[in-house]
């Protein structure tokens, strides 16, 4: 839509094909129907959170950057807040409002939008080799085009539309696609008790992703308890270096460290303030001030303890087993969620056959590119958003008004 909107006000003849019958049904859904658009980071931190494939976006963010986007959306009337961690959200909270914004942008610069137009293949003149039109799926028709924007997305919440049809497409013209994988993505554990404690949520925990001795990444967030494993910000932020150790066959476990505030020394003091005043009571009783009540037993089974077991009979051996486990509690990662349950897709158009200047196909006059479809992916904190704008406008400034 942007890439549409913004050739069109270019004065190009710009016509968007849509498969859903309406538009933007993945925009509207972003950041919990709220849309985390943009992040406040500034050049270089805003890039380090795409990962080693981050280089290829400085042009697109020089040519439009976040401060370009918070600018561009307060002209088509949505005003910006920012929040914890540097999002930027539309002020009325309302992910509909931004899909709205850049419908009235194409409208007023006269975009042809075709809903309920699947586009099947891109159509390239033997002769020439550049881009000719575009095939339309069931229709019988093919669009006369002299340029294409590919902006299909990737494979993740295909309910939304995004089914990776620009994969084939761009494959079918000799582009190579890096296979597409899960990013930000909940992960199903070998542990079963996860499914007991569905729908609990941990506020603040530190995570550690573990392989063998090694200890790859770290991040403190919210984490949650589902029918399969683990979830939540924490576990999609560091999804990323999970599933790379899994794709190279190496073991993950993850390590909830459940008050991080506190070293070892300080949580063993803690366990024994809890434990020292109530004797008689029982421990599983009395863990539950330190923790929610339905992780007291898992807890305690990981330390080997007797929820019935009396606070004075606890050992000290037994304290700092269940300080360790407060410190180290441990799951072992079997295989990330599918792709379908992705918030993002690694992988995609590979970057080295696509000019990082201009967004055009290094393979094919006339072909550009933008957005999650491009091997790039971000954080969470609205990365994701800002690189398949950032695209979108440089794509759309690029194409020439007339081919010479
Ligand atoms: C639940 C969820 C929440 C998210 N929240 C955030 C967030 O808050 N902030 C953030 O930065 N990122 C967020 N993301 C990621 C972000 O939504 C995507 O990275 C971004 O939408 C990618 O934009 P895109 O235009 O490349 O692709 P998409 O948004 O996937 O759009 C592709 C469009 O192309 C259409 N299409 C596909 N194939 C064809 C075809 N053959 N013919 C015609 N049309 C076709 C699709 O129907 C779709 O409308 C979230 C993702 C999900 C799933």
């Amino acid at each position: 839509m942007l890439a549409a909107g913004s050739a069109a006000e270019r004065g190009l003849r710009v016509i968007l094909l849509e498969r859903n019958a309406r538009l933007g049904k993945k925009l509207g859904i972003t950041g919990d129907g709220r849309c985390n658009l943009t992040n406040t980071d500034e050049r270089d931190a805003f890039i380090r959170n795409f990962g080693a494939n981050g280089k290829f976006l400085y042009r697109a963010f020089d040519a439009f950057s976040n401060h370009d986007l918070v600018a561009f959306f307060s002209e088509q009337g949505v005003a910006t807040k920012e929040e914890r961690g540097g999002r930027i959200f539309p002020a009325n909270d309302r992910a509909d409002s931004v899909v709205g914004a850049l419908e009235r942008y194409m409208k007023r610069h006269g975009v042809a939008v075709r809903l309920s137009s699947r586009a099947e293949r891109i159509v390239v003149d033997a002769a020439s080799g550049a881009v000719a039109g575009v095939r339309i799926r069931d229709r019988e028709t093919t669009i006369k085009a002299e340029n294409v924007i590919l902006a299909t997305g990737g494979l993740s919440y295909p309910a939304t539309g995004s089914t990776g049809d620009g994969y084939s497409m761009a494959k079918a013209l000799g582009h190579t696609i890096v296979p597409p994988r899960p990013a930000l993505v909940p992960v199903e554990t070998a542990e079963t008790f996860p499914k007991d404690l569905q729908g609990l949520s941990l506020a603040g925990v530190a995570v550690t992703v573990v392989s063998g001795r090694k200890r790859i990444a770290s991040e403190t967030g919210d984490l949650i308890f589902t029918h399969y494993g683990i979830s939540g910000p924490v576990v999609l932020s560091l999804s990323g270096a999970i599933v790379e150790r899994l794709d190279r066959g190496e073991p993950v476990a993850v390590s909830i460290n459940l008050k991080p505030a506190l070293d070892r020394a300080g949580l063993e003091d803690l366990l024994i303030r809890e434990i020292a005043g109530s004797a008689r009571k029982l421990i599983g009783t009395a863990m539950k001030g330190l923790v929610p009540k339905a992780l007291v037993p898992v807890l305690l089974n990981a330390g080997g303890i007797p929820e019935e077991r009396q606070c004075g009979r606890i050992t000290s051996a037994e304290r700092k087993r269940l300080a360790g486990s407060l410190a180290d509690f441990r799951l072992t990662v079997k295989r990330p969620r599918p792709i379908e349950e992705a918030v993002v897709t690694r992988g995609g158009i590979d970057l080295k056959e696509v000019d990082p200047r201009t967004m055009e196909s290094r393979k094919v006059k006339g072909l550009y590119f933008c957005g999650e479809l491009l091997d790039i992916d971000g954080s969470t904190g609205g990365y994701n958003l800002q690189a398949a704008f950032s695209t979108a406008r440089l794509a759309a400034a690029n194409v020439p008004t007339s081919r010479p």
